[in-house]
């Protein structure tokens, strides 16, 4: 069976945090292939300032992929208008591969405030979660969190060291003329600097 994992964010911008977490997965979790999918406006970040545009918020993610065999971008939510759902694109995935097992593949600060998002049961009965952690010690608050979840549907937890980056250090690095180009990849920061994103 077709194992795909659906990875959704603001990627503003997409970076090395991220493609860390789509390998960690492909690789812990046997995906097939993951998705990365730009949302238009997420709920927990709508009228979030220093918001790139989605034309460029999806070009930085097509360069990110070329980066990752295994890894294609998907602008749905970006076509969508309005608030992006996760439940919505989980249910177009949902119809467009009946047969697959979907695993949608979340940092830690989203596991652990997975009870929050909109329809999150109904994500459940669709998909499997596949977490990695964004923070050193944070394991014993993901196991009691996948306990609790795992009444609802699969939780798989991906073994593999933290790698400490955000896309706001980015934006911060870029506003105060710091160095951020170790934290992403190469034709990311070129598209950055290239048109004046962030600064
Ligand atoms: P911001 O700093 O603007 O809030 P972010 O760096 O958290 O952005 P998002 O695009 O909001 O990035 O994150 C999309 C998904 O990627 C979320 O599930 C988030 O937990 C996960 N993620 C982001 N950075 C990392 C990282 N360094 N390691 C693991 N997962 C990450």
């Amino acid at each position: 069976m077709q194992r795909i994992g659906l990875f959704g964010g603001s990627f503003n911008p997409i970076h090395n945090g991220h493609l860390h977490l789509a390998k960690a997965a492909k690789e812990g979790l046997g995906l097939d292939k993951v998705v990365l999918i730009p949302a238009n406006v997420s709920p927990f970040k709508q009228d979030a300032p220093g918001m790139a545009s989605g034309a460029d918020r999806l070009a930085m993610c097509r360069l990110a992929a070329e980066t990752l065999s295994f890894c294609e971008v998907d602008s749905c939510e970006l076509e969508r208008s309005g608030v992006s759902y996760t439940v919505d694109t989980v249910r177009l995935f949902r119809e467009r591969y009946p047969e697959a097992e979907l695993v949608l593949l979340v940092g830690s600060d989203m596991f652990l405030s997975f009870t929050r998002w909109h329809c999150w049961q109904e994500i459940l009965e669709m998909a499997a979660l596949g977490v990695v952690s964004r923070m050193t010690g944070d394991l014993e608050q993901l196991r009691r969190q996948q306990a609790f979840l795992l009444q609802y549907g699969k939780i798989f937890l991906c073994d593999v060291p933290v790698y400490t980056v955000s896309s706001t250090k980015i934006r911060e690095n870029r506003k105060n003329h710091t160095d951020f180009s170790c934290y992403l990849p190469q034709k990311v920061v070129q598209y950055i600097v290239s048109h004046n994103l962030y600064d």
